[in-house]
């Protein structure tokens, strides 16, 4: 999916723990400094991620830099995979650090949370899924990221914070695309711009009072992890959604 001059979303699909899902990290590739890639997809995808770069006339081995939103498994379950393979430096805010490099377990690899999941499960499924739990995959960060700062690459990107689906969410702002890579702090599903997945964020009143941080970008587009892409007005929807006493959506 193209977002704008040398920036492109992968659209990868793939069944992970007996759910399909599509998730779509970003490429960026405008200037001099080689390619980044907003996020790492679920483990095992480095191969739909080279096939992907390969169609946009890159090289693996161009990836200079990920930037990762947050922990969770489908964001950076290639990531040791892709920085093993191309020497990537890999950034993620200070708060989800801990949990990216195995130092801390992930916030919802929590088995509690899973058990009724696991159950319904078939018994080979079930295996894998219980030894991906009990050894996530990690990656070593090099750049620790706070909020606020300006990434001087592809004509320069915003860390906006954004905590609450976990605690080190961040969204990137690419200043020259006028053009917000979300992660999981948005969605769109139907067609419209939506807030965080109920079901999986860590802590809903500090996720949506994080959308505020958003709006003081000039964003003419959004670009969700989950669902794609949205640009009728991404700023009055997110003004909309950023209000705590709009009632939420059940998933
Ligand atoms: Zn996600």
């Amino acid at each position: 999916m193209r977002l704008g001059e040398c920036a492109e979303a992968l659209e990868l699909t793939m069944s992970f723990m007996g759910m399909k899902s599509t998730i779509h990290p970003v490429v960026l590739w405008e200037g001099r400094e080689g390619v980044t890639l907003i996020d790492a997809g679920f483990p095992g995808q480095l191969p739909v991620i080279e096939s992907g770069l390969t169609a946009l006339g890159l090289k693996l081995m161009d990836v200079r830099r990920i930037f990762l939103t947050h922990q969770d498994l489908d964001h950076i379950g290639s990531a040791e995979a892709l920085q093993a393979a191309t020497g990537a430096e890999v950034s993620a805010h200070a708060a989800d650090k801990p949990y990216i490099e195995g130092e801390k377990r992930l916030v919802k690899m929590d088995p509690g949370r899973w058990e009724d999941r696991l159950k319904a499960m078939p018994e080979k499924l079930r295996h894998q899924a219980r030894l991906m739990m009990s050894s996530p995959p990690t990656v070593k960060v090099k750049r620790v990221l706070h909020g606020g700062e300006l990434l001087p690459f592809h004509g320069g990107i915003d860390v906006i914070a954004t905590p609450g689906h976990t605690p080190g969410h961040v969204c990137y702002f690419v200043k020259s695309q006028g053009l917000l890579v979300a992660g999981d702090a948005l969605r769109v599903e139907k067609g419209e711009l939506a807030g965080p997945s109920l079901n999986a964020t860590s802590d809903m009143p500090a996720a949506i009072a994080s959308l505020k941080n958003l709006l003081a970008c000039p964003i003419t587009a959004v670009l969700c992890y989950h669902g794609g892409y949205f640009d009728r007005d991404p700023v009055a929807r997110i003004r909309e959604l950023a209000d705590p006493t709009v009632p939420r959506g059940s998933k």
